[in-house]
């Protein structure tokens, strides 16, 4: 007990040195470094500040080169990027959607937006995503293909149209191994990247695996645009649909209002991509920086009980969210106590997906490895160090 504490101060005071300061630590707070102040002040000079600008072409095209897609498409945040991507592959009411139990709340959400119903899959203990040994023996036990090649659920005997891997704190999840099952079992991956801007999955950027995949830049990520987000794909035909729908569905006409059918209202304004911009001059640097902090975490847990979670292998991690395993719950509260009254900010991983009241019904395979992590798992400091 006595030196479970002694343990604790070691962690807050390492932290606070790492810092230099004793003042409260936010988890993560945003860096502006670079151009953002004066990109964002010309976007306001030149009075386009809605959703059309030479800055959101500017940042969807440094988007795609940056990750590798062929198109990006900004959107007013992550989840409604989350939403049309699912709505692109033709998620619908219909439809039933696979995705991990541990993940933040909005890859749940988009699914319901949707209409549709989440499947909940175990994740894996070593990169915290999506297990592609889980989804294989889930897939083999509780589905068939019909007569169209399509994944039929035994259980609902609905279509499971789509599956939403998320790469946990910018550690990939197995993504070449789940998207290779999935398309024997003709399911569509979409894939949640929102964490994961800068880590790669054996040398290829996360989110660029799936058919479609999607980032946040929520003031909290490694870059942020104060609320922003970007779907990614090398479909043109998506790409094109996926602005169409995200901009109210309107139909070019020179003088009328002209929709053809019901759009959404999601895409990113000028202003915000002209932060995003100045951000993205920054991204390289940034990366440069967490992994530098992650290996003096790594350093510095390896004489402690405490367990610093690491990349997985075959992957290059962006260490976005820097975490740690506890022994059991019980340390776990005690750590986040102790640490949280010390102004050093840490949280818990999320409650499982299918503990909460809206996705209880929802139909789970073996969650044992989430729920482990849900015990133990605590996210500590994590801002870019300047
Ligand atoms: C941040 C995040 C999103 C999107 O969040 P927004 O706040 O809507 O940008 C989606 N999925 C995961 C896993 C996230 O962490």
């Amino acid at each position: 007990m006595y030196s479970r504490f002694v343990e604790f101060d070691r962690v807050v005071k390492f932290i606070q040195e790492t810092y230099n300061t004793k003042d409260f630590l936010p988890l993560h707070e945003p860096r502006f470094i670079g151009n953002e102040k004066k990109y964002v002040n010309e976007a306001i000079d030149s009075t386009f500040v809605s959703s059309v600008g030479k800055y959101v072409i500017e940042f969807e095209e440094m988007m795609a080169k940056f990750v590798g897609s062929k198109y990006a498409v900004a959107t007013s945040n992550g989840t409604s990027a989350l939403h049309i991507g699912l709505k692109l592959v033709g998620v619908d009411e219909n439809s039933e959607v696979i995705t991990q139990p541990l993940t933040f709340i909005a890859t749940a959400n988009a699914i319901a937006y949707c209409n549709a119903k989440p499947i909940f899959v175990d994740v894996d203990r070593d990169t915290l995503g999506l297990s592609a040994q889980k989804l294989e023996a889930f897939l083999e036990a509780s589905t068939f293909l019909n007569e169209d090649n399509e994944c039929v659920n035994k259980t609902t005997n609905k279509i499971i149209k789509a599956c939403v891997p998320m790469h946990t704190f910018g550690h990939a999840c197995k993504i070449e191994e789940i998207v290779e099952i999935c398309n024997r079992y003709n399911i569509i991956v979409v894939e949640d990247a929102a964490e994961s801007l800068g880590s790669y999955y054996k040398g290829q950027h996360t989110g660029t695996f799936g058919k479609v995949g999607i980032f946040s830049f929520n003031g909290n990520k490694i870059i942020t645009t104060g609320g922003g987000g970007m779907i990614v794909t090398d479909d043109e035909t998506l790409a094109k649909r996926a602005k169409h729908i995200s901009t109210t569905a309107k139909v070019p006409d020179p003088y009328e209002y002209i929709h053809d059918e019901v759009g959404y209202n999601y895409r990113l304004t000028n202003l915000a991509a002209a932060m995003g911009v100045g951000q993205m001059e920054s991204l390289e640097f940034f990366i440069g920086k967490q992994r530098e902090l992650a290996f003096k975490y790594k350093e510095f847990f390896k004489e402690l009980e405490l367990k610093f979670i690491e990349e997985p292998k075959d992957s290059s991690s962006n260490y976005w969210l820097n975490a740690v395993i506890l022994k059991d719950r019980e340390t776990r509260d005690e750590f986040l106590k102790y640490t949280n009254n010390k102004g050093v900010m840490t949280r818990s991983i999320w409650r499982l997906m299918n503990k909460l009241e809206m996705f209880k019904e929802a139909q789970c395979g073996d969650l044992s490895n989430a729920q482990w992590l849900e015990d133990r798992v605590v996210n500590i400091s994590s801002s870019v160090v300047l």
